[in-house]
């Protein structure tokens, strides 16, 4: 279902209209590509308070060149070290840096504000720290231009390398308003070619003949892994087409099978690296007019199957250290959502898994466990969603469109980085700082 508003707004009286009428102004926002793979200018590295970290040989490879003339052109990335800001006077050097330079960011640039993991022993500190959080949030909802803005807290920048790499490049095009922790003591990264990060590791994901599970998959080949289409009888010919079109294989499984992580382990052999639980269903309906089977259905794909299949996986060793598990949440999870009972339980407890299962998985496989949260991703399931809902959808966000499959694509594809070993835990949101939920 095309974004037709979008595209009125791309003509000339459509752009004369809706800005008269004081509506929405969706930008046109800079994705990756092979033409276009990098941020349109440089990037202005700035400090508020004193900082420990060393950034700048991070940064120096992390894509756009940094400007050395600090402010001689228009930046396309702005990354402000804030982990020195202790208190609500080194606070102001936050609006201190970034006051002057806000206005000369680029359409579709990024503000990275880096900040430091709250000091329980230190409640100054935390509240500063704590502010940085309110801060970008709000930066995020007043910036416009296709302009994003996050917080990453970290305390090594070189195990955020490849967070920085995603948050300051095309390819985080509609994330906003996120904190990201990068905290989990992570193991050596091993040398890889930044443009194939994934080349000699094996993927499977769930879902994926369609939707947001095929740009996964199409991401992640992309990025040079060996990728395993699974998906339902009846999407078959989808999968086989998929996988043969990016040099995979297909599995058709129905993952709420009983024994579906065992066929998984079966199937595979030589083991798995990244393991994508995308496979989704929604069955709508009120409280009150929902029969038992809506409710187990829903909850059986999203949740059970997810859990099911994870214990298989880690339990048979299919899953080799250094591996990655990315599930998929929904904001739906995060804020509620009329009619989705049964959907928003299932993607709440898929944050619950993430935060509970992660130090573990880590400390005793090697194996990562993250979910990303899509907002409102132009898909045949939201094709299906009634015109006003789906209206307020796609402009209910500080970019005021709806996102692509691909985005949620790119934000899988750096959680599932080798390099992304200190990324643990995390629940990120793909949905252009969706008004929904925190
Ligand atoms: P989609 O309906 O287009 O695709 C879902 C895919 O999952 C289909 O190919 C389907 O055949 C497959 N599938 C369903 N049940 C399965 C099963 N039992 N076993 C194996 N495969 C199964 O959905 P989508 O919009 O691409 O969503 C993908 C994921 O993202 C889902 O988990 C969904 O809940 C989540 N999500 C989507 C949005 C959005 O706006 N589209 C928002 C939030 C979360």
């Amino acid at each position: 279902m095309p974004d037709r508003y979008l595209s009125f707004t791309r003509t000339a009286p459509g752009r004369f209209l809706t800005r008269r009428l004081g509506l929405p102004q969706p930008a046109a926002l800079h994705r990756w590509s092979p033409d276009r793979p990098a941020l349109d200018g440089p990037l202005l590295a700035l400090t508020a308070g004193p900082s420990a970290l060393d950034l700048a040989p991070v940064l120096a490879r992390t894509g756009p060149a940094v400007d050395p003339a600090a402010g001689a052109a228009r930046p396309a990335a702005v990354v402000l070290d804030a982990t020195g800001v202790r208190d609500v006077d080194t606070l102001a050097g936050v609006h201190a840096a970034l006051h002057p330079v806000v206005r000369s960011v680029v359409p579709s640039g990024r503000i990275v504000v880096l900040g430091a993991p709250l000091d329980p022993a230190d409640h100054h500190q935390s509240a500063a720290q704590q502010a940085l959080e309110g801060f970008i949030r709000s930066l995020g909802k007043e910036i416009g231009g296709g302009r994003t803005v996050n917080l990453v807290r970290l305390t090594d920048a070189g195990a955020a390398e490849s967070t920085l790499r995603f948050l300051l490049s095309p390819r985080s095009a509609y994330v906003s308003g996120q904190v990201i922790d990068v905290l989990a003591a992570a193991g050596p990264v091993p040398p890889a070619d930044p443009g194939r990060p994934l080349a000699g590791r094996t993927a499977l994901v769930t879902g994926a003949a369609r939707g947001i599970g095929a740009a996964v998959a199409e991401t992640l080949a992309r990025d040079g892994a060996r990728v395993v289409v699974l998906d339902v009888p009846q999407a078959a010919q989808d999968a086989r087409r998929l996988a043969d079109r990016l040099g995979g294989t297909a599995l058709t499984l129905d993952i709420t099978a009983a024994d579906a992580g065992e066929r998984i382990a079966a199937e595979l052999p030589g083991g798995l690296d990244v393991l994508v639980h995308n496979a989704g269903v929604t069955r709508d309906r009120r409280l009150v007019n929902m029969p038992a089977e809506r409710w187990s259905s829903v909850l059986d794909v999203n949740l059970a199957s997810v859990l099911r299949t994870t214990d298989a996986l880690l339990a048979e060793g299919t899953l080799r250290p250094g591996g990655r598990i990315v599930a998929t949440a929904s904001i739906a999870g995060l804020a509620g959502n009329a009619g989705q009972t049964n959907y928003g339980a299932s993607k709440a407890g898929i944050v619950g898994l993430v935060r509970s299962l992660a130090p573990r998985a880590l400390a005793e496989h090697g194996v990562t466990v993250n979910a990303v949260a899509p907002g409102f991703i132009e898909t045949r399931m939201t094709a299906a969603v009634p015109l006003f809902i789906r209206e307020a959808g796609r402009r209910m966000n500080s970019l005021a469109q709806g996102g692509l499959p691909v985005d949620v694509a790119e934000t899988t594809a750096w959680l599932a980085d080798p390099a992304s070993g200190a990324v643990n835990g995390q629940v990120v949101r793909v949905c252009g700082q969706s008004l929904l939920g925190a």
